[in-house]
């Protein structure tokens, strides 16, 4: 089954078509970005059959940023389509079900209405993501649309985990409570980490540290997240690349009294100008932060702070998992930065969490990095949510098509 991944943000399309028979059988037949939408110079970067190639043109909006995709996809000297019609199905990613929609789903005019419903929660994302929808829906009429959402992993944490201490009526209100994000990604490497211990993912107990521009840390008992560090919003948890992460609440109130700053350039301050390049004062990019560090304090204050604080949440997820099997590191930083993964562990051996150096050198593959001695296994998976949607979307697909094939089945039997 050919299935189109797509990830739509404000001003970018990212997709992934996959050739999909079961969830360890598939075959990724092209990649690419579609950047600058809405914007002067916008442009496409693809990958397939064998060619890699940038391409420029004006893109107004998200329906003709998937039109032109097709159009790479399906046309003369880039085709790895035949036509349009070979795709089956399209996964979409998308950030916020809400409280009601913690599963994949396959996209009807009731699930886009609550998937709608959420923009209030996720004011940055989910608008890109139904424009996506929308997109696919129009320009692949009747091709099922799939929709998995970064939050849906979390719905399992339980009640006490998510409430905030704050006036319960806010939550019956506002919905505000803990959601926790990058679901596709912790629920991914939990799953691939159970592969490689060669154990039921069942009985694990497991920290998966995903840590990317956006960081966010989940402990996964048993397969179900029972806590993740990021809250009502992205914004909550571990240090991240311009993102504060936890903070006393009384911190934006006082700098605005103090600032005389608006709603608005208090929430920019928190979410693009702190974390890693506030703290610095150099960037958001930790690789900018490692090689600055041997002779710049503040360079090597912020390295000392996301290594803090990461272990204070293993420490927090180790008490309430009570234990931990394998500690599993993921995305950008936690694919590629020997130092930092080394950091985070350094002076956690008394919770049987011992690094090899030599195994962790490993960069972007799969690689166990502790030593044989460690009691925990430290892991080191890439992650990849695009694989997750296309899985879900092709089960989906499948059950949908199996379902109408039924459904023909009764009918035609009904008037033999
Ligand atoms: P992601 O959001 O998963 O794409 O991760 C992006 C972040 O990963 C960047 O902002 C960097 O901080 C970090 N990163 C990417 N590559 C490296 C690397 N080779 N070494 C250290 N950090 C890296």
């Amino acid at each position: 089954m050919d299935i189109l991944v797509v990830n739509c943000g404000s001003s970018t399309v990212k997709y992934q078509l996959f050739c999909i028979e079961g969830e360890e059988d598939y075959q990724v037949l092209a990649k690419g970005i579609v950047e600058r939408i809405g914007a002067p110079g916008s442009r496409l970067e693809h990958n397939g059959n064998g060619q890699t190639f940038t391409r420029e043109r004006e893109v107004p909006n998200h329906r003709v940023a998937i039109q032109w995709v097709i159009e790479v996809l399906t046309q003369e000297e880039t085709r790895v389509l035949e036509s349009i019609d070979q795709i089956e199905a399209v996964g979409h990613r998308v950030v916020h079900g809400g409280e009601r929609l913690t599963g994949s789903v396959l996209v009807n005019d009731e699930a886009l209405e609550i998937i709608k419903e959420c923009v209030d929660l996720s004011p940055l994302h989910n608008p890109a993501n139904i424009l996506g929808i929308e997109a696919c829906r129009e320009l692949m009429p009747g091709i099922p649309q799939v929709a998995v959402f970064d939050t849906a992993f979390h719905g399992t944490i339980p009640e006490y985990a998510y409430i905030y201490a704050i006036p319960y009526e806010y939550y019956e209100k506002y919905r505000i409570r803990r959601y926790g994000f990058h679901g596709t990604s912790h629920q991914y490497v939990s799953e691939r980490a159970a592969k490689m211990l060669g154990k039921d993912l069942r009985d694990l107990k497991l920290i998966t540290c995903h840590m990317g521009s956006g960081v966010s840390f989940a402990a996964i008992k048993g397969g179900k997240s029972i806590d993740t560090s990021m809250g009502f919003t992205p914004l909550e948890g571990l240090v991240m690349g311009t993102r504060s992460g936890d903070l006393d609440p009384a911190i934006p109130l006082f700098l605005m009294r103090k600032e005389n700053l608006s709603v608005d350039e208090i929430d920019e301050i928190l979410n693009k100008k702190s974390g890693v390049l506030g703290v610095s004062g150099i960037s958001g990019d930790t690789r900018d932060i490692e090689d600055a560090a041997p002779f710049n304090h503040r360079a090597q204050l912020t390295l000392d702070l996301i290594a803090y604080r990461a272990k204070k949440y293993i420490g927090s997820y180790y008490a309430i998992l009570g234990g931990l099997d394998g500690l599993v590191f993921t995305a950008g930083i936690g694919e590629n930065s020997s130092g930092i993964r080394k950091s985070v562990c350094q002076g956690l051996e008394h919770l049987g969490i011992l690094i090899d150096d030599e195994r962790n050198k490993a960069r972007r593959r799969e690689a166990i990095i502790s030593s044989d001695q460690s009691q925990v296994t430290v892991m080191l998976i890439p992650t990849n949510e695009e694989l997750m949607i296309a899985r879900d979307t092709w089960r989906l697909a499948k059950e949908r098509g199996e379902h109408d094939a039924a459904l023909h089945r009764g009918s035609e039997e009904k008037y033999r």
